[in-house]
């Protein structure tokens, strides 16, 4: 079955059960969908499309965290057409990665409302007129609901070996790729990720991820349907101004299931007040799952401790590996089982959290990446991933998805997904060290930055938190390690930044021992990041380089 058909036998099953609530800026409920709306509502959308754009064609998703996202893009799977969910960016940069999505997939029109075009061209910049200029088909979604009567549609039957939408990457370290996810790789990770979740259409699932990457929209959407519970949906931006609401609905609809990167834990942390975890109760809690980048245990800690009040249970969370590449999930912590924390001698002795085994009919191996030569247990190399939700490769790139997608062992195993991760299996469990192409080798070490950014945000008040990278450049002395760092305004009018960035050299000497090159202090927001808020560190690099 996939995921449409799955869909229309919870609508016979729990016609009035509601599938989704979204949450408003006051907790108020301002969206709901029950199951056999949805299921009626995806087959009239699914009508329009059909009489607008050709099968296979592909068609950008460029919607809010609102019920219309999910409408259309199922209605586009339901019809035939390949849906491809894009990140809206109102400024030029945002703008430009819906340029080059368009551009990627060569999209025949963009699915939108009217209040997210107008805000896309009201700052006038050159992405903006570019895209104002691009012959594209605009499909307003607001003019679905006014004028249009429904048109009830039957589905086209999906060929499972063609992308059912395409799934670009978070733009990490390189330009977003767009990663071709068939029918049968989502509901082969989807039944995986749910299985060892142990999650049952009697639970109710909250997220705030966004929509439009791989665990938003597979899991914070898909799963509740999947499974035939509730979801209830809070849109990323009122989770940053209010995290107080998501730990809220949690409480108030007695929620199983959430989970994110660990900034989001760190986020509720800083602003949630001591009198407000008071009022909450998060006993329901079965799976906290935390992933998407480097844990930090420190995170998982304090939040597992200042919870500790409300009826959370530490062992509901759940460190998670996984990537676009692979759908989603490629190995979860098993919930209800204790943290497992493993000390690795690469940079120091840095000790790192499980992220349990691989998920369900998935084989994992650790390669060396250049000899491709498997490793054994604690040995750390490339984490390669075999299963059913490995995605068909790349939109139209046949060379990066031979190397990534088709790879072999030096004695003839595979295919394999190389993964670019550095990671190592201890006793089954898998460990993520990070990514190799960040890797920063100096006098022959291996340094993570994630560890160096961690000392350098904890040195100084002026440091923003999770707004630091380290990375290396060439100089004529070899490779040289570089920090940049968003500091508050404040501290940059006043006359301490000699100061502040003796501080971050004097640390980084203290806890590796290594000089630093150069320490270079930026305003607020000015770190390349992406759109799910991961730090670009080759792209800061790259910067660097350009000056
Ligand atoms: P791009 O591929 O465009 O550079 P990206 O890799 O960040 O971007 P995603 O597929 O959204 O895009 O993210 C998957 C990556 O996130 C993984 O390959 C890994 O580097 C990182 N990641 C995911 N989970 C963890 C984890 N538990 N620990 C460390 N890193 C993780
Ligand atoms: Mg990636």
């Amino acid at each position: 079955m996939d995921i449409l058909e799955i869909l229309e036998s919870n609508a016979k099953l729990y016609p009035y059960k509601s599938a989704y609530r979204y949450i408003d800026k006051n907790g108020e409920v301002a969206e709901k969908l029950n199951y056999l709306d949805l299921k009626e509502e995806i087959s009239a959308a699914a009508g329009q499309l059909a009489a607008r754009y050709e099968p296979d064609s592909r068609v950008i998703i460029l919607l809010p965290a609102e019920a219309a996202f999910i409408r259309f893009f199922l209605a586009s799977l339901h019809t035939g057409l390949v849906a491809v969910p894009c990140p809206i960016g109102y400024s030029e940069s945002g703008v430009n990665r819906i340029l080059n999505i368009i551009g990627d997939c060569r999209a025949a029109g963009i699915i939108t409302n009217r209040k997210t075009y107008k805000m896309l061209f009201q700052r006038q910049n050159d992405a903006s007129r570019a895209l104002l200029k691009h012959e594209i088909d605009w499909f307003f979604t607001d003019d679905f609901a006014a004028e249009l009567p429904p048109v009830q549609r039957d589905r086209i039957k999906p060929d499972t070996s063609k992308p059912a939408y395409l799934q670009y990457t978070s733009g990490s370290t390189s330009r977003p790729k767009g990663v071709m996810i068939s029918h049968a790789n989502l509901v082969a990770n989807l039944s995986a990720i749910n299985h060892c979740f142990g999650r049952t259409a009697a639970d109710t699932s909250v997220t705030w991820l966004p929509h439009y990457h791989d665990m938003g929209l597979v899991d914070g959407l898909l799963s509740p349907i999947y499974t035939g519970g509730s979801g209830i949906v809070i849109s990323p931006l009122i989770f940053i101004t209010k995290p107080f609401l998501l730990l809220q609905a949690i409480s108030q609809y007695r929620a199983g299931f959430c989970g994110g990167p660990g900034f989001g834990l760190d986020h509720c942390l800083a602003r949630i007040a001591p009198e407000q975890v008071l009022m909450l109760d998060l006993s329901s809690l079965r799976v906290l799952y935390v992933g998407a980048e480097p844990i930090r245990i420190s995170t998982l800690e304090r939040f597992a401790e200042i919870m500790k009040v409300t009826g959370f249970k530490k062992e509901s969370l759940v460190p998670a590996y996984g990537l676009a590449e692979a759908t989603l999930a490629v190995s979860l912590h098993l919930n209800g089982t204790p943290l497992i924390y493993q000390k690795f001698t690469d940079s120091g002795s840095k000790e790192v959290v499980a992220c349990g085994p691989p998920v369900e009919y998935t084989e994992v191996q650790i390669v060396e990446p250049v000899q491709k030569i498997t490793l054994g247990n604690a040995k750390i190399g490339e984490i390669w991933v075999k299963n059913a939700g490995v995605a068909l490769g790349y939109w139209q790139n046949e060379e990066i998805t031979n190397d990534t997608f088709r790879a072999f062992t030096n004695c003839g195993k595979g295919p394999f997904l190389r993964t670019g991760d550095l990671g190592f299996m201890k006793n089954g469990k898998l460990f993520i060290t990070g990514r190799i192409k960040e890797l920063i080798i100096i006098r022959g070490v291996n340094y993570y930055p994630q560890d160096i950014e961690e000392v350098v945000s904890g040195c100084h008040d002026a440091i923003q938190p999770n707004a630091t990278a380290a990375f290396s450049i060439e100089t004529e002395e070899g490779e040289a390690l570089m920090i940049v760092s968003e500091v508050r305004r404040i501290a940059l009018l006043d006359d301490n930044i000699d100061s502040i960035k003796s501080r971050v050299a004097h640390s980084i000497g203290l806890a590796f021992g290594l000089i630093v090159h150069r320490v270079v202090l930026i305003d607020p927001g000015k770190l390349p990041k992406t759109s799910s808020g991961k730090i670009q560190r080759l792209k800061a690099r790259q910067a660097f380089a350009e000056n």
